[in-house]
């Protein structure tokens, strides 16, 4: 990223009255979690494990295989901690800024890191579900039966994370909170996406203000959406240069 990049992206936030941050997994790998399509990524890493993401990480791979989809074998991995994106977004929040963020990572950094605005259009892990009745758990409260599948002690329902999988709609009311928010927004920051996850495209167009901004890794493709200015680079990264200028 160049120093006058920074300086129009500040300028820009500046001005703006309702920011939409529209963030994918790249907000989210600095804080050491890895996305999805790169080599190190989710899918990338399943799939030479010959597993499908989209079959084992859907609903119905869950319901017919509850024992599989709760044992899979996954890295372990440390807790992950806010970064600067995260970090950032907040502490522009708390200053009295109007920034609403869109995510379509369901780790709860956003929220971790202090910002009270964020929207998740595939769910979140803080809470999980009996699907028979719809009893809300606590990760830690969750018991598993002798396979370890996760089961509601009222009905013996399976219980799982509130997150979205694939065959899945995301939550209605989230949806049109995310629309009516990009709507609203004069300033739209599209941050470490590919958008090639479907719908995330959808949700972007319907943006009706003034300035877009990118700020991803590699180039992407935004369709008939006017770019004003594009940031290549890591997310905390660039939003942590706005400190220094
Ligand atoms: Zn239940």
């Amino acid at each position: 990223m160049k120093h006058y990049e920074i300086e129009q992206l500040k300028m820009y936030i500046e001005e703006a009255r309702i920011i939409a941050f529209f963030g994918g997994a790249g907000v989210s790998t600095e804080s050491g979690l890895p996305d999805y399509r790169s080599k190190d990524g989710r899918y990338t890493q399943m799939e030479e494990q010959d597993l499908d993401p989209k079959k084992v990480m859907s609903r119905k791979y869950l319901t017919e295989h509850p024992k599989a989809f709760f044992n899979r074998p996954r890295r372990n991995q440390k807790e992950p901690i806010p970064n600067d994106a995260h970090r950032m977004l907040a502490e522009m929040e708390q200053s009295g800024k109007d920034v609403r963020v869109i995510t379509q990572n369901v780790d709860g950094l956003h929220q971790k890191a202090g910002h009270r605005f964020v929207l998740e259009l595939h769910g979140h892990h803080r809470t999980w579900y009996c699907m028979a009745c719809g009893r809300e758990y606590l990760p830690e409260e969750v018991k598993k039966d002798q396979d370890q599948i996760p089961r509601c002690p009222i009905d013996q329902g399976i219980v799982r994370p509130s997150v979205v999988l694939f065959g899945e709609n995301p939550n209605k009311e989230v949806v049109q909170k995310s629309k009516e928010t990009i709507r609203a927004s004069d300033l739209m920051i599209i941050a470490g996406t590919s958008l090639s996850v479907n719908p995330a495209r959808h949700y972007i167009q319907q943006f009706q203000g003034k300035r877009v901004v990118v700020i991803n890794d590699e180039k992407i493709d935004t369709g008939n959406l006017d770019v004003d200015l594009y940031i290549e680079g890591k997310v905390g990264e660039t939003l942590a240069k706005l400190e220094t200028i």
